[in-house]
Protein backbone atom coordinates (compact mmCIF):
# COMPACT_ATOMS: atom_id res chain seq x y z
CA UNK A 1 0.00 0.00 0.00
CA UNK A 2 1.41 3.71 -0.77
CA UNK A 3 1.69 6.51 1.33
CA UNK A 4 -0.55 8.89 0.79
CA UNK A 5 -0.08 12.80 2.18
CA UNK A 6 -2.62 15.65 1.13
CA UNK A 7 -2.92 18.98 2.38
CA UNK A 8 -6.43 19.72 3.55
CA UNK A 9 -6.34 23.14 4.58
CA UNK A 10 -3.82 26.19 5.53
CA UNK A 11 -3.78 29.36 6.66
CA UNK A 12 -4.20 32.01 3.86
CA UNK A 13 -0.99 33.78 2.87
CA UNK A 14 1.28 32.11 5.52
CA UNK A 15 4.57 33.87 4.84
CA UNK A 16 2.88 37.36 4.68
CA UNK A 17 1.11 36.37 8.20
CA UNK A 18 3.95 35.36 10.37
CA UNK A 19 5.94 38.81 8.43
CA UNK A 20 2.82 41.08 9.58
CA UNK A 21 3.73 39.02 12.88
CA UNK A 22 7.15 40.12 13.23
CA UNK A 23 6.19 43.56 11.83
CA UNK A 24 4.01 44.48 15.11
CA UNK A 25 6.95 43.61 17.34
CA UNK A 26 9.63 45.75 15.62
CA UNK A 27 8.03 48.34 13.43
CA UNK A 28 5.98 51.21 14.38
CA UNK A 29 2.91 49.86 11.82
CA UNK A 30 -0.86 50.02 12.79
CA UNK A 31 -2.52 46.85 12.59
CA UNK A 32 -4.77 47.77 9.46
CA UNK A 33 -1.12 48.76 7.24
CA UNK A 34 0.19 45.22 8.43
CA UNK A 35 -0.26 43.08 5.58
CA UNK A 36 0.05 45.65 3.15
CA UNK A 37 2.08 43.85 0.09
CA UNK A 38 5.74 44.87 -0.12
CA UNK A 39 8.13 43.28 -1.99
CA UNK A 40 9.19 39.53 -0.93
CA UNK A 41 12.73 40.48 -0.41
CA UNK A 42 11.84 42.34 2.72
CA UNK A 43 9.63 39.56 4.14
CA UNK A 44 12.01 37.26 3.50
CA UNK A 45 14.87 39.40 5.44
CA UNK A 46 12.48 39.71 8.20
CA UNK A 47 11.61 36.12 8.39
CA UNK A 48 15.73 34.78 8.20
CA UNK A 49 16.15 37.22 10.87
CA UNK A 50 13.03 35.58 13.44
CA UNK A 51 14.79 32.29 12.31
CA UNK A 52 18.19 33.23 13.12
CA UNK A 53 17.23 34.67 16.24
CA UNK A 54 14.86 32.22 17.32
CA UNK A 55 11.25 34.54 17.54
CA UNK A 56 10.01 31.26 16.54
CA UNK A 57 6.40 32.38 18.36
CA UNK A 58 5.43 34.14 14.97
CA UNK A 59 5.19 30.83 13.24
CA UNK A 60 2.61 29.45 14.95
CA UNK A 61 -0.15 31.64 13.45
CA UNK A 62 -0.15 29.63 10.75
CA UNK A 63 -0.87 25.96 10.50
CA UNK A 64 -1.78 23.16 8.02
CA UNK A 65 -4.08 20.64 7.77
CA UNK A 66 -2.72 16.96 6.51
CA UNK A 67 -4.37 13.77 5.58
CA UNK A 68 -2.54 10.94 5.74
CA UNK A 69 -3.07 7.15 4.72
CA UNK A 70 -1.36 4.17 3.87
CA UNK A 71 0.83 4.71 7.04
CA UNK A 72 1.55 1.81 10.02
CA UNK A 73 0.47 2.13 12.94
CA UNK A 74 4.43 1.85 13.91
CA UNK A 75 4.81 5.22 12.25
CA UNK A 76 1.61 6.55 13.95
CA UNK A 77 2.89 5.61 17.26
CA UNK A 78 6.07 7.99 16.90
CA UNK A 79 3.37 10.70 14.96
CA UNK A 80 1.25 11.31 17.96
CA UNK A 81 4.30 11.44 20.13
CA UNK A 82 4.14 15.35 18.64
CA UNK A 83 2.29 16.73 21.39
CA UNK A 84 1.84 20.05 19.79
CA UNK A 85 0.21 18.37 16.78
CA UNK A 86 -3.87 17.82 16.93
CA UNK A 87 -5.12 14.39 15.61
CA UNK A 88 -8.23 12.29 14.17
CA UNK A 89 -6.86 9.00 13.83
CA UNK A 90 -9.18 6.13 12.24
CA UNK A 91 -10.42 4.01 15.18
CA UNK A 92 -9.78 -0.02 15.34
CA UNK A 93 -12.89 0.59 18.10
CA UNK A 94 -15.92 1.59 15.02
CA UNK A 95 -14.46 0.72 11.69
CA UNK A 96 -14.21 -3.05 11.20
CA UNK A 97 -10.57 -4.06 9.35
CA UNK A 98 -10.16 -5.42 5.95
CA UNK A 99 -8.49 -8.76 5.79
CA UNK A 100 -6.08 -7.70 3.05
CA UNK A 101 -2.69 -8.61 3.00
CA UNK A 102 -2.36 -5.09 1.71
CA UNK A 103 -4.00 -3.16 4.58
CA UNK A 104 -0.46 -4.47 6.41
CA UNK A 105 3.21 -2.35 5.42
CA UNK A 106 5.85 -4.20 4.38
CA UNK A 107 9.02 -3.17 4.91
CA UNK A 108 11.26 -3.28 1.90
CA UNK A 109 14.26 -5.32 4.19
CA UNK A 110 11.48 -8.20 4.41
CA UNK A 111 9.84 -7.68 1.14
CA UNK A 112 13.23 -7.90 -0.67
CA UNK A 113 14.01 -10.83 1.37
CA UNK A 114 12.01 -14.11 0.03
CA UNK A 115 12.30 -16.34 3.04
CA UNK A 116 11.84 -13.20 5.26
CA UNK A 117 8.72 -11.94 3.12
CA UNK A 118 6.97 -15.90 3.05
CA UNK A 119 7.27 -15.58 7.42
CA UNK A 120 5.83 -12.37 7.07
CA UNK A 121 2.71 -13.07 4.68
CA UNK A 122 1.94 -16.10 6.59
CA UNK A 123 1.68 -14.29 10.26
CA UNK A 124 0.05 -11.94 8.54
CA UNK A 125 -2.55 -14.16 6.98
CA UNK A 126 -3.19 -15.81 10.26
CA UNK A 127 -3.80 -12.89 11.77
CA UNK A 128 -6.09 -11.53 9.72
CA UNK A 129 -8.00 -14.66 9.55
CA UNK A 130 -8.07 -14.70 13.62
CA UNK A 131 -9.52 -11.05 13.60
CA UNK A 132 -12.55 -12.01 11.10
CA UNK A 133 -12.90 -15.38 13.31
CA UNK A 134 -12.88 -13.16 16.47
CA UNK A 135 -15.31 -10.87 15.02
CA UNK A 136 -17.56 -13.78 13.38
CA UNK A 137 -17.50 -15.02 16.93
CA UNK A 138 -18.96 -11.91 18.45
CA UNK A 139 -15.66 -10.72 19.94
CA UNK A 140 -16.19 -6.60 19.81
CA UNK A 141 -13.76 -4.97 17.02
CA UNK A 142 -12.17 -2.95 19.99
CA UNK A 143 -10.96 -6.60 21.50
CA UNK A 144 -10.58 -8.39 18.51
CA UNK A 145 -8.17 -5.82 17.15
CA UNK A 146 -5.56 -7.36 19.65
CA UNK A 147 -4.67 -9.34 17.55
CA UNK A 148 -3.72 -7.31 14.34
CA UNK A 149 -0.12 -6.74 13.52
CA UNK A 150 1.43 -3.46 14.31
CA UNK A 151 2.38 -2.69 10.43
CA UNK A 152 -1.54 -2.50 9.85
CA UNK A 153 -1.74 0.60 7.58
CA UNK A 154 -3.96 3.67 9.66
CA UNK A 155 -5.77 6.55 8.56
CA UNK A 156 -5.29 10.00 10.14
CA UNK A 157 -5.87 13.87 9.88
CA UNK A 158 -3.51 16.42 11.71
CA UNK A 159 -2.61 20.05 12.26
CA UNK A 160 0.77 21.07 13.07
CA UNK A 161 1.78 24.92 13.49
CA UNK A 162 4.92 26.25 11.68
CA UNK A 163 7.05 26.15 14.75
CA UNK A 164 5.85 22.53 15.30
CA UNK A 165 6.38 21.83 11.76
CA UNK A 166 10.27 23.07 12.09
CA UNK A 167 10.55 20.68 15.27
CA UNK A 168 8.84 17.65 13.42
CA UNK A 169 10.76 18.13 10.41
CA UNK A 170 14.00 19.13 12.26
CA UNK A 171 13.86 15.21 14.41
CA UNK A 172 11.61 13.15 11.50
CA UNK A 173 13.65 14.25 8.59
CA UNK A 174 17.45 13.05 10.11
CA UNK A 175 18.49 10.03 8.59
CA UNK A 176 18.48 8.16 11.55
CA UNK A 177 14.44 8.46 12.13
CA UNK A 178 12.44 5.65 11.39
CA UNK A 179 12.04 5.34 7.29
CA UNK A 180 8.58 5.64 7.26
CA UNK A 181 8.41 8.47 9.45
CA UNK A 182 11.05 9.97 7.10
CA UNK A 183 8.77 9.49 3.84
CA UNK A 184 6.24 10.79 5.84
CA UNK A 185 8.03 13.97 6.79
CA UNK A 186 9.42 14.51 3.49
CA UNK A 187 6.08 14.19 1.32
CA UNK A 188 4.79 16.82 4.27
CA UNK A 189 7.60 19.69 4.04
CA UNK A 190 7.31 19.66 0.29
CA UNK A 191 3.47 20.63 0.45
CA UNK A 192 4.50 23.64 2.63
CA UNK A 193 7.43 24.42 0.56
CA UNK A 194 4.67 25.03 -2.19
CA UNK A 195 2.49 27.18 0.23
CA UNK A 196 5.10 29.09 2.15
CA UNK A 197 8.44 28.98 0.02
CA UNK A 198 10.16 31.75 2.27
CA UNK A 199 8.94 29.87 6.15
CA UNK A 200 9.97 27.17 4.68
CA UNK A 201 13.22 27.52 2.28
CA UNK A 202 14.98 25.93 5.32
CA UNK A 203 13.71 23.10 7.06
CA UNK A 204 15.14 19.63 8.36
CA UNK A 205 17.20 17.67 10.42
CA UNK A 206 20.51 20.19 12.11
CA UNK A 207 22.73 18.60 9.28
CA UNK A 208 21.45 20.81 7.13
CA UNK A 209 22.06 23.65 9.52
CA UNK A 210 25.62 22.74 9.19
CA UNK A 211 26.30 20.71 12.81
CA UNK A 212 24.62 17.15 13.84
CA UNK A 213 22.95 17.13 17.05
CA UNK A 214 22.29 13.50 16.89
CA UNK A 215 24.26 11.22 19.30
CA UNK A 216 25.01 8.98 16.78
CA UNK A 217 26.71 10.66 13.19
CA UNK A 218 25.02 8.74 10.08
CA UNK A 219 28.05 9.76 8.42
CA UNK A 220 26.09 11.27 5.32
CA UNK A 221 24.88 14.81 6.16
CA UNK A 222 22.81 16.10 4.03
CA UNK A 223 24.27 19.26 2.08
CA UNK A 224 20.94 20.82 0.67
CA UNK A 225 17.42 21.02 0.81
CA UNK A 226 17.31 19.74 -2.76
CA UNK A 227 19.12 16.97 -1.91
CA UNK A 228 16.93 16.45 1.29
CA UNK A 229 13.82 16.68 -1.27
CA UNK A 230 14.82 14.45 -3.51
CA UNK A 231 16.46 11.59 -1.50
CA UNK A 232 15.33 8.18 -3.05
CA UNK A 233 12.95 6.36 -1.25
CA UNK A 234 14.90 3.50 -2.15
CA UNK A 235 18.07 4.79 -0.43
CA UNK A 236 16.39 5.59 2.81
CA UNK A 237 14.46 1.58 2.54
CA UNK A 238 11.11 2.68 1.93
CA UNK A 239 8.97 0.43 0.17
CA UNK A 240 8.55 1.35 -3.64
CA UNK A 241 5.51 3.85 -4.69
CA UNK A 242 4.76 1.79 -7.78
C1 LIG B 1 15.55 9.61 17.15
C2 LIG B 1 14.41 9.48 18.13
C3 LIG B 1 14.37 8.42 19.01
C4 LIG B 1 13.32 8.30 19.93
N1 LIG B 1 13.30 7.23 20.78
C5 LIG B 1 12.31 7.13 21.69
C6 LIG B 1 12.27 6.05 22.62
O1 LIG B 1 13.11 5.17 22.61
N2 LIG B 1 11.25 5.99 23.52
C7 LIG B 1 10.28 6.96 23.57
O2 LIG B 1 9.38 6.89 24.41
N3 LIG B 1 10.26 7.99 22.67
C8 LIG B 1 11.25 8.09 21.75
N4 LIG B 1 11.25 9.14 20.87
C9 LIG B 1 10.15 10.11 20.91
C10 LIG B 1 10.58 11.38 21.65
O3 LIG B 1 10.91 11.12 23.00
C11 LIG B 1 9.46 12.42 21.60
O4 LIG B 1 8.33 11.94 22.30
C12 LIG B 1 9.01 12.78 20.20
O5 LIG B 1 10.11 12.92 19.34
C13 LIG B 1 8.24 14.10 20.22
O6 LIG B 1 9.18 15.13 20.40
P1 LIG B 1 8.96 16.37 21.33
O7 LIG B 1 8.52 15.96 22.68
O8 LIG B 1 10.19 17.22 21.25
O9 LIG B 1 7.86 17.12 20.45
P2 LIG B 1 6.43 17.73 20.75
O10 LIG B 1 5.61 16.90 21.64
O11 LIG B 1 5.93 17.97 19.37
O12 LIG B 1 6.73 19.07 21.49
C14 LIG B 1 7.44 20.14 20.83
C15 LIG B 1 8.25 20.87 21.85
O13 LIG B 1 7.35 21.52 22.78
C16 LIG B 1 7.93 21.50 24.08
N5 LIG B 1 7.06 20.72 24.96
C17 LIG B 1 5.99 19.97 24.62
N6 LIG B 1 5.43 19.42 25.70
C18 LIG B 1 6.16 19.83 26.76
C19 LIG B 1 6.09 19.60 28.15
N7 LIG B 1 5.17 18.82 28.70
N8 LIG B 1 7.00 20.19 28.94
C20 LIG B 1 7.94 20.98 28.43
N9 LIG B 1 8.09 21.24 27.11
C21 LIG B 1 7.21 20.68 26.28
C22 LIG B 1 9.31 20.87 23.93
O14 LIG B 1 10.26 21.89 23.70
C23 LIG B 1 9.16 20.01 22.70
O15 LIG B 1 10.39 19.74 22.05
C24 LIG B 1 12.28 9.26 19.94
C25 LIG B 1 12.32 10.32 19.02
C26 LIG B 1 13.35 10.43 18.13
C27 LIG B 1 13.35 11.58 17.14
Amino acid sequence: MMMNVILLAHTPEPDALVAAAAKICYRDVTASELLKVEEEAPSRKLIAELFKSGHMSTFEHVSFTFAVDGLSRVASHQLVRHRLASFSQQSQRYVKMVSDPEAVIVPDSIKSNPEALKIFNEAVERSQQAYADLIKLGIAKEDARFILPHGHSTRLVMTMNARELHHFFGLRLCRRAQWEIQELARKMLALCREKAPILFEKAGPSCIFGSCHEARFCGQPYKDMEELLRVRNEELGVRSEK
